[in-house]
């Protein structure tokens, strides 16, 4: 019997394979053990496990070399699917994507806000039930399913407020065995800003020598950076907490235990905060106040400011500009071509913090004597998490290698 180790090589071979097609669109086995550098007695063994598994066709011939034309392959894309579910506060959003990345069907359901982490397992399994069903693709093609969330793999946490609107973290780890234990389905959750990313990615039609970083706003500040057709993952992937960037060091103190984090000068919470210290905006506004409302108490602020309500929009324009200044940090250090602001923080206000980001940069930033660059607000704020995190779902399950440039595909 082979090693675990061995079965764990055999699946990474296959899983390189596999990028190798996805990212050349068609090739052929002769391409393969090139770029590879597997024997052609390898390609041939791993190509006709993906054929006999339908995850590849063969499409035709390529152009001969000498001597007989060889054979192409391609991913078949309709032969896999997988499901991405973005947590949001106001809204679950799920997406059901194939191999390619296309959204086959989406649903959406009502948001994590005060719910129980015991509520929302117990329904999402008819929720996903509901989904598959209505997309009419094979069960036998899911793979597996993601589940974008905000928190670290390293913590495994979620930070939540629950139905009593008591702080709390739910368990990454739960989630993943108590969903896959009801669905029969491999369950594994993901950072919601490098979802995010990888999600945009694939709705944008980057190329992959783009350069690009994705912002995501849902309860706090993420972002998560692609470049060269990959998404940066650090050390121990936990990158993007660009909430925890200091924009002034002699700010409050932060709970991660610096002071003038982008966090706490800027989050919704902070703009709710900051509206209640102003006198009667509560009521005008018609603000709750309550603990763990602040999301919808955000939400409230930032339509007035897009309303034109004068003290709403000082705020928000204040929080656009904590996060401008981040952004400047970032796109000097980074040589970047282009910021998407993306998650449900920017559904009402988005167009007022791609403003004033696009103001600060073109200001300040050292690249605009380099170089165009863009600020664009994403065409799918709710959906590009929920796709990244289908997409990181058929990845994993399909067994490519993380750090492989052809995650996203080309
Ligand atoms: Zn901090």
């Amino acid at each position: 019997m082979p090693s675990a180790n061995s079965l764990i090589r055999m699946r990474d071979t296959s899983g390189l394979v596999l990028d190798l097609i996805r990212s050349g669109g068609e090739i052929s086995r002769v391409e393969l053990a090139g770029q590879s550098g597997l024997t052609e007695a390898s390609i041939s063994r791993i190509v006709r496990e993906l054929l006999d598994g339908g995850v590849i066709l063969e499409t035709g011939f390529g152009l001969s070399t000498g001597g007989k034309r060889p054979t192409l392959l391609k991913v078949n894309n309709r032969s896999r699917h997988a499901v991405g579910a973005f947590l949001g506060e106001s809204a679950v959003h799920y997406v059901l994507a194939d191999l390619g990345g296309s959204v086959v069907a989406t649903l959406e359901t009502a948001g994590v806000a005060h719910s129980s982490l015991q509520d929302l397992l117990r329904r999402m399994p008819a929720e996903l039930d509901k989904l598959i069903r209505a997309s009419g693709v094979p069960v036998d093609s899911l793979v597996g399913v993601g589940i974008a969330a905000p928190g670290r793999r390293e913590l495994g946490t979620i930070p939540r407020y629950d139905e009593l609107r008591d702080f709390v973290d739910w368990d990454w780890r739960q989630i993943e065995a108590e969903l896959a234990a009801s669905t029969g389905l491999a369950v594994a959750v993901e950072n919601d800003s490098t979802c995010a990313a990888i999600g945009e990615y694939w709705v944008s039609g980057a190329s992959a020598t783009e350069h690009f970083l994705v912002v995501n706003l849902s309860i706090g500040f993420g972002c998560g950076l692609v470049t060269g057709g990959d998404v940066y993952r650090g050390a121990s992937s936990n990158v993007g907490e660009i909430g925890h960037m200091t924009i002034d060091w002699d700010g409050p103190q932060c709970p991660c235990g610096g002071h003038g984090c982008l966090e706490v000068l800027a989050a919704p919470a902070r703009v709710v905060a900051q509206a209640l210290e102003i006198d009667g905006l509560q009521g005008r506004l018609g603000l709750s106040a309550e603990k763990g409302d602040h999301w919808s108490d955000f939400e409230r602020i930032a339509a007035a400011a897009m309303n034109g309500d004068a003290q709403a929009v000082d705020l928000v324009e204040h929080s656009a500009r904590a996060l401008a200044t981040a952004l400047v940090s970032l796109t000097n250090v980074l040589d970047l071509q282009r910021i998407v602001l993306t998650g449900p923080g920017f559904d009402v206000a988005g167009e007022i913090y791609a403003r004033i980001t696009r103001e600060v940069l073109e200001a300040r930033a050292l690249i605009r004597n380099a170089h165009t660059f863009e600020v664009r607000l994403s065409a799918s704020r709710h959906g590009s998490a929920a796709l990244g995190a289908a997409t990181l779902a058929i990845h994993q399950q399909l067994g490519g290698s993380r750090r492989s440039r052809a995650l996203l595909g080309t």
